[in-house]
């Protein structure tokens, strides 16, 4: 006889700002979430220190704090969290699957908030500055920068566009890119181009970032001559792109070519009915805290809406 499966109303997947906030909504309406944490409980936030820019914070608020606020807040109106991580999802449906290595548990409604990581370049003096100068969010942490001079690594779009952000707040802006051109837009290229506080250094790569306890400097290699030069600076941003991590979704849902996730714009809804996506995992354009809260609140009342269609309560 076949073991009976564990049936839930809604099951959300990921514990970032989107995952949590989507809890929030969907315990006040009695929806008795479930969320699964995964690898990294409380998300993106959890790895850097202060968050300035989440408001509700006069003060700021440090990540793993601001994330475990968001956890309690979540539990206070009966989610349950696990932290395990989920392999596997089947939406044959019409009750979906969400599957954790051999053990499947039945989901009326799913919500997606799985993130997205940032790239970043692998070097041991990145990791051990991370969230001590050196960050992948010009966004974010531009902002601590402010009349400072800084680097960043990168040649998209994004890179070019973050480099612009940085160029209005610090006093200098070098750009590393590794080739003799940029990948981003020719829009995007004339712009930084005409940036008088950027300079762009073609066919740089970094070897090391100095310092301790901060940034104090980049040093970095022309690959086309071999000469290493040292650029002072206290902040070193990485802007090489970013991987959704949506690959269990893979076949399932639509997807860009990136990864990044298909929503009807205007909603969380993806082309599976009860299946809603919302944060970084399908946003490759804002990618802030308080934008993936916004998608997640959104998914949880699309969720809502969609029991009450099928007549769960
Ligand atoms: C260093 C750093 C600093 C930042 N600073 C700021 C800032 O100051 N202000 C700001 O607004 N934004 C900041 N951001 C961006 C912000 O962190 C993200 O926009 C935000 O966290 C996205 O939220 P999310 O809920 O979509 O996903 P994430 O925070 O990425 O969380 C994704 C969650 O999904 C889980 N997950 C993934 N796969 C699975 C799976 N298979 N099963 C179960 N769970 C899974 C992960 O474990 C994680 O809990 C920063 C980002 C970084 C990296």
């Amino acid at each position: 006889m076949s073991e009976e499966l564990e049936r839930r109303k809604c099951v959300i997947i990921g514990s970032g700002p989107a995952g949590y906030t989507a809890a929030i909504y969907a315990a006040r309406a009695d929806m008795e979430p479930l969320v699964y944490t995964g690898m990294q409980p409380g998300g993106q936030l959890t790895i850097t220190t202060e968050v300035d820019n989440y408001p509700g914070y006069p003060d700021g608020v440090n990540g793993p704090q601001m994330m475990e606020d968001l956890r309690k807040q979540a539990e206070r109106f009966g989610t349950e969290v696990r932290y395990e991580l989920v392999t596997e999802v089947d939406f044959t449906g019409p009750v979906h699957k969400v599957i954790i290595n051999d053990k499947t548990v039945l989901a009326d409604s799913v919500i997606i908030a799985t993130g997205a990581s940032a790239k970043w370049l692998g070097l041991e003096s990145e990791q051990r500055l991370n969230g001590f100068g050196v960050s992948a969010c010009a966004v974010c942490d531009g902002f601590f920068y402010k009349g400072q001079e800084v680097v960043i690594v990168g040649a998209g779009d994004t890179a070019a566009e973050e480099a612009s952000y940085l160029a209005k707040l610090c006093s200098k802006v070098t750009m590393l890119v590794r080739r003799d051109e940029m990948r981003a837009s020719k829009a995007m290229q004339h712009r930084v181009m005409n940036t008088p506080n950027i300079e762009i250094l073609f066919n740089h790569e970094t070897v090391e970032i100095l310092g301790d306890k901060g940034v104090e400097g980049v040093k970095a290699k022309n690959n086309a001559t071999g000469e290493e030069i040292t650029i002072p600076c206290t902040g070193f941003f990485v802007a090489i792109g970013h991987k959704p991590n949506t690959d269990i979704f893979k076949g399932w849902l639509d997807m860009d070519e990136t990864g990044y996730l298909k929503v009807t714009p205007g909603s969380s809804k993806t082309k599976i009915p009860g299946v809603f996506a919302s944060g970084d995992a399908a946003d490759k354009v804002y990618r802030q805290a308080v934008t993936a809260a916004g998608t997640g609140c959104m998914a949880a009342l699309d969720a809502e809406r969609y029991l009450a269609d099928i007549g769960i309560h």
